[in-house]
């Protein structure tokens, strides 16, 4: 199986040790209910394919490293665009708010702010909760819908707006949810007071 090893690197995390981890991040993408473009951007993802600006300054002339996200953030120092700081850098450390928001919305019942950093990480990059080597299929796809709005957002040049955000994010789920019973079955594993919500408290116990 492909083993994604220089896809860890560019992340800064080990490789996984969990079979079930390592076959969910090679094969991610080739899940059913992704939309095209989705399915695209997770393919080219864990296949270092994607068009970030350190990468492509090693095949574009005068094609600077500098993160566009940065850029349009006004932000006295701008750092370079490495996937490591596109996708998780930015939104816990340099935009504090936005990390402080989403888990104060989302994920009060797993105080991450009480984590360390390779396990937050293992969260934004891998789906996993702390302590956790069972990956669960909605939790992995909470995160890639969130990287997946990164990308897009740093497509369109576009600037932070955390409500915007946080509807689109809510809004790809709940497509995803309509599609996939399994889906539907993943989350209700998981506990989450947001879960709730994003079905309109209309989930059954049988998973309806
Ligand atoms: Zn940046």
């Amino acid at each position: 199986m492909h083993s994604l090893n220089n896809f860890y690197r560019t992340i800064g995390l080990e490789k996984p040790e969990s079979p079930e981890v390592l076959k969910s991040m090679s094969t991610f993408w080739n899940v059913h209910f992704l939309s095209n473009r989705h399915r695209d951007f997770i393919y080219k993802f864990v296949n270092n394919k994607l068009s970030i600006n350190t990468r492509l300054s090693h095949f574009v002339e005068n094609q600077s490293r500098l993160c566009t996200l940065c850029s349009k953030s006004n932000l006295n120092e701008i750092e370079d665009e490495s996937m490591e700081h596109l996708f998780y850098n930015f939104f816990t450390t340099i935009t504090k708010n936005f990390r402080l928001d989403f888990y104060k919305k989302y994920l009060p019942e797993e105080n991450v702010t009480t984590w360390n950093m390779i396990e937050e990480k293992k969260m934004w990059f891998l789906g996993l909760t702390r302590n956790s080597e069972r990956n669960n299929l909605f939790m992995a796809t909470c995160f890639w819908v969130l990287k997946f709005l990164i990308w897009e957002c740093k497509l369109k040049k576009g600037y932070l707006n955390t409500n915007f955000w946080f509807t689109e994010f809510e809004n790809m789920l709940k497509g995803y949810l309509k599609v996939s019973k399994d889906l539907k079955i993943e989350m209700l594993k998981l506990n989450y007071n947001f879960c709730r919500t994003l079905t309109g408290g209309l989930i059954e116990r049988n998973g309806g």
